[in-house]
Parts: structure tokens; C-alpha cells; sequence
């Protein structure tokens, strides 16, 4: 089958290698297409100091040079400019109108932070220790209220809309087991209300017709032994007739396309025959290709 990727990430927010070493590299690997999704800024709405965002006085550079690129590049690959903007309860998210401002070809809509009971934003996606310390501070040891409150935010994103592709659906469930170490740290996936709530997430998308991805960022960096999302959410997802794109959420050129094989038999393993392939923006309208798994 035909590979892409549209979920990148490069030196203007925390990746390592250069556009054109992305588009070198997706060229050589004979992707069809290749995207790029910088995390967008947060720090003005939210006041957040993060070091994995785009800085806001460099988003007009980063626009500029993902169109060069496209430039440069036509007629030898198809190349994409979108950011993964994060949903932050009440703070900022995909909706929000200046997104449409900036003219872009998609956007990935992304749950990073979940809200704490003093209303704190707290990322889930931090290294564990950061986010068991949260867990602690803000959440008064209650991992599981952590969880729920990722969940509602995913569910409150999905009804706000605003983007094209759901990133990685159970991001939460990076810190819950440490390759070689402690199992099922924070929740079990097994539990009822976990299913409960992948479920109502699955149904929430299908309404909506959006697309989630299959994302082999957590494989590819060593945190995850299996794709976002596990299996049991990517049948409930196939059941709700949420199509599905492979990205590799890469921070450096070499891992585009890693893991994708894994990604494919997750997605025949939950029954899917066909993946999305992203095709550009007509209309307001993102516009995809079914390919045949
Ligand atoms: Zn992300
Ligand atoms: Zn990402």
C-alpha cells in the first residue's frame, strides 16, 4: 500500500531535523505525500511556558517555509502544511477562529492537557515523573480523576470541532506502563469506565465523521509498545465507522514510516480494509483517499 504522513514534527517546535530533511526523507521512502503539523503556540491564550510549541513570533516563519517547501517540491511530492493545535479547556482549541485565519490545509486536533479540579491545565503527555507529580499536586493522588478528565476534554474537543484528524486517541496511556517496568501504572484499559469512556469518544467521532489517526509516535520513540489507540478502541472505532489515517507523529526524519507495518495489522486486526490518505484542502474542506490496506 501507498504510505504518508501527515502528523510531523520539525526544529520549529520539538523536532530535530529541518523541513527539507523531512521532504528529503519522505521522498526517498516513496511517500506519496508528506505533511507538516508543528504544535501550535499556546503561551498568549494560556500562559503556559512549554518547550515543545512552536514560539508565536515564529509561526509566520513556519508557515513561509512549509510553502516553500510545497513549492520546491511539485510534482516530486505532495507536501502539506498544518499545525497540531492543542485543546486546553476553556483556554484555546482547534475551534478557535484564528486557526481559520491562517489559511492551512488541515489541522490535528490534540488533547495533551487534562484540567485539574482548581482548574489548572496539566499535560498527560509529560515525562512520567512529571505527570505522576501532577497527579500528586493537583489531583490529590487520584490518577483515575486525571483519566476522566482527559476523557472530557477529547469529548469536548470533538463537539467544538474546528479540525480534521483526532491525534493519537489514548495519549493518556503513554505513562501508564514503562516498557520493561511497572504494568498498568495509573489505570486499567480493562476497566468499565475506561470502556466506557473510548466508547462514547468512538460514538462522539462517528457522529462527526472525523477521522481519527493510527499513530506510531509512542513505538517510535520507545514509550508505547503499541499504537494509539489500542485495539479494543480502534474496533469500537471501526464499529462507529471512524476512518483511520496512518502517521508516525515523527520528530526526525528517520522515523517517517516507522512502525507502519504494526499500524496496518492493528487496523485489519480491528477489521478496517482501507486507511486514509490526506489529498489537501478544497473548498474549507479537507479531502481524503481511501487506500486499500
Ligand atoms: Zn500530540
Ligand atoms: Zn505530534
Amino acid at each position: 500500500m501507498r504510505f504518508s504522513c501527515i502528523h510531523t514534527h520539525t526544529i520549529f517546535c520539538d523536532g530535530a531535523d529541518d523541513v527539507e530533511t523531512f521532504c528529503r526523507a519522505a521522498y526517498e521512502k516513496g511517500f506519496v505525500s508528506l505533511g507538516f503539523s508543528a504544535h501550535a503556540p499556546i503561551f498568549k491564550k494560556t500562559g503556559i511556558h512549554s518547550t515543545w510549541h512552536l514560539a508565536e513570533d515564529r509561526l509566520g516563519e513556519y508557515i513561509d517555509t512549509v510553502r516553500a517547501a510545497q513549492k520546491r517540491w511539485a510534482g516530486k511530492l505532495p507536501v502539506y502544511l498544518g499545525l497540531e493545535v492543542d485543546y486546553i479547556h476553556g483556554l484555546t482549541g482547534p475551534a478557535d477562529k484564528e486557526y481559520r485565519e491562517l489559511g492551512l490545509d488541515y489541522i490535528i486536533g490534540a488533547v495533551h492537557y487534562a484540567i485539574a479540579p482548581n482548574g489548572e491545565p496539566c499535560s498527560v503527555d509529560d515525562p512520567p515523573e512529571n505527570v505522576d507529580r501532577s497527579i500528586q499536586e493537583l489531583f490529590g493522588g487520584d490518577a483515575l480523576a486525571m483519566v476522566e478528565s482527559f476523557w472530557d476534554c477529547q469529548e469536548a474537543m470533538i463537539r467544538a470541532g474546528g479540525f480534521d484528524v483526532l491525534a493519537h486517541p489514548d495519549v493518556i496511556k503513554k505513562n501508564n506502563s514503562i516498557p520493561g517496568g511497572i504494568e498498568n501504572r495509573l489505570f486499567s484499559e480493562d476497566a468499565e469506565s475506561y470502556q466506557q469512556r473510548t466508547a462514547a469518544v468512538a460514538a462522539a467521532l462517528g457522529a462527526a465523521a472525523i477521522p481519527i489517526e493510527i499513530n506510531t509516535g509512542g513505538m517510535n520513540r520507545g514509550k508505547t509498545r503499541e499504537c494509539y489507540p489500542s485495539l479494543p478502541f480502534l474496533k469500537r472505532l471501526r464499529e462507529q465507522g471512524v476512518q483511520a489515517v496512518i502517521n508516525a507523529d515523527a520528530h526526525c526524519a528517520k522515523h517517517l514510516g516507522g512502525h507502519y507495518a504494526e499500524a496496518r495489522q492493528a487496523l485489519l486486526a480491528a477489521g478496517y480494509t482501507e486507511a486514509l490518505l490526506f489529498q489537501g484542502r478544497r473548498d474549507g474542506q479537507a479531502q481524503w483517499q481511501s487506500e486499500r490496506l
